[in-house]
């Protein structure tokens, strides 16, 4: 006899067990909830490779409102994510981004601002001096001057959330399925049931894409064409011999950025647009480094002229050629069929939102807590692109 499930996640990576766990914390509904994972070691999705980085500095209401819920989220997670009161410790380090400017930058850091500040974000504004004051580590000769989140931003280790979400999802009843999908059984207006590479299928009411990078070729198995593509990340760690306190992660005008990792610190930069191929692979370009990022280092921190690279890794940004920003909810032809995907830098923070969302569109039919219409797959239909000024 086939299984049948109320709701089958197609991955399960931060995204996939952030909205299984929030189907089964999401009152009236008793749900069964299937997560299809392919590969339980999770090293090859984005969240292990993710910087695991929370800001509340974006500029659209939507990301400053997913994220100030996952800092809220971060507060109690051990009352949340817990099992039998044993805490849950994910190593969040509240420590700020700073987000520098040039002068040709200023108008838009205080647009920025203002609309940070009318959501209650914490952010503080500095001008040259402050910044010669209170980083007097950095070179700031071509400053005009910053944006600091005062508190609510930092980072923490993205496998252990995913972890978290995962184990908790399990302890209330989630299946965890280590199986590969490979097809979707649907007509022009319903999907049924997923098939998976073992030749059996899984039937369900609700089915969601959470499949990360990949996830237009999930989209596809349906005859839908997603606008999400894999594109490679690099993270490079190094060391330095000077000691540097009180580091936030710091966004140079450049692009370039590095925040402290232990002892070490992290560093990288998204290529320009023209550079950026859709690509699968996990190969390091070593070059990129030397040629591009350590300068960048070097001019910013003096101290960084000296430093030792440590290790580096590639990951992949599922990134939303429209607007780089997520896609939230069912298809407008198949009702059935959930998306969340094309987070591209910014997903590990959204996942506490976009689990509680896409939960609250399963049961209710509609957003409870925030309201994420704007995000939703129609604006991939009517081209309406969300412009985020602070993508990273
Ligand atoms: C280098 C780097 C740095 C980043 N830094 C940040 C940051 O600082 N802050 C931030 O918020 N975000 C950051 N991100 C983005 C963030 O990591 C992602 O948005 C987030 O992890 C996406 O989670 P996900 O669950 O959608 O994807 P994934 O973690 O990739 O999970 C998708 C899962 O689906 C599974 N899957 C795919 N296809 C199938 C199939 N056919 N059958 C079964 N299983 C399947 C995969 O195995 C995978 O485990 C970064 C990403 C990278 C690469």
């Amino acid at each position: 006899m086939e299984a049948t499930r109320d709701v089958v996640i197609v991955g399960g990576g931060v995204i996939g067990s952030a909205i299984a766990y929030f189907l089964k914390v999401t009152p009236v509904f008793s749900v069964t909830v299937t997560v299809i994972e392919k590969d339980p070691s999770y090293e090859f999705g984005s969240t292990a490779r993710s910087w695991g980085g929370v800001r509340q500095q974006f500029s659209t209401p939507e990301n400053i409102q997913m994220s100030q819920y996952a800092q809220e989220f971060l507060g109690q997670i051990s009352r949340l994510l817990g099992i039998d009161d044993t805490p849950v410790d994910v190593s969040y380090h509240e420590q700020g981004y700073l987000f520098l400017a040039e002068d040709r930058h200023i108008p838009r850091l205080y647009s920025n601002n203002a609309i940070q500040k009318g959501l209650g974000v914490n952010v503080g504004l500095l001008d040259a001096d402050d910044l010669a004051r209170g980083v007097p580590w950095m070179n700031v000769s071509d400053l005009a001057g910053g944006s600091l989140g005062l508190s609510g931003e930092g980072w923490l280790d993205a496998y252990s959330l995913n972890q978290a979400f995962r184990k908790k999802a399990i302890s209330l009843g989630v299946a965890y399925s280590a199986k590969e999908a490979v097809g979707l059984e649907c007509d022009a207006k319903r999907v049924s049931a997923v098939l998976l590479a073992d030749g059996t299928r899984l039937a369900g009411s609700h089915i969601v894409n959470a499949a990360g990078p990949a996830a237009s070729g999930v989209a596809k198995w349906a005859g839908i064409d997603l606008p999400v593509r894999s594109r490679k990340r690099y993270a490079y760690s190094f060391s330095c011999r000077t000691e540097i306190t009180g580091c936030p992660l710091v966004i140079d005008p450049s692009g370039g950025h590095f925040r402290p990792e232990g002892r070490q610190f992290l560093s990288g930069c998204s290529p320009e647009p023209e550079n950026d191929p859709d690509c699968t692979d996990f190969d390091v370009d070593y070059g990129w480094f030397e040629e591009h990022i350590w300068p960048i280092l070097a001019h910013r921190v003096p101290a960084f002229e000296a430093i030792k690279l440590e290790n580096a890794w590639a990951g992949h940004y599922a990134y939303n050629l429209l607007d780089q920003n997520a896609i939230l909810g069912s298809h407008p032809d198949i009702a059935n069929f959930y998306f969340a995907n094309g987070f591209s830098g910014h997903g590990l923070q959204q996942s506490p939102a976009d689990g509680r969302a896409i939960a609250e569109l399963i049961t209710y039919g509609e957003y409870s807590s925030l309201t994420l219409n704007r995000i939703s797959f129609e604006r991939l239909v009517t081209g309406e692109a969300i412009s985020e000024h602070n993508i990273v």
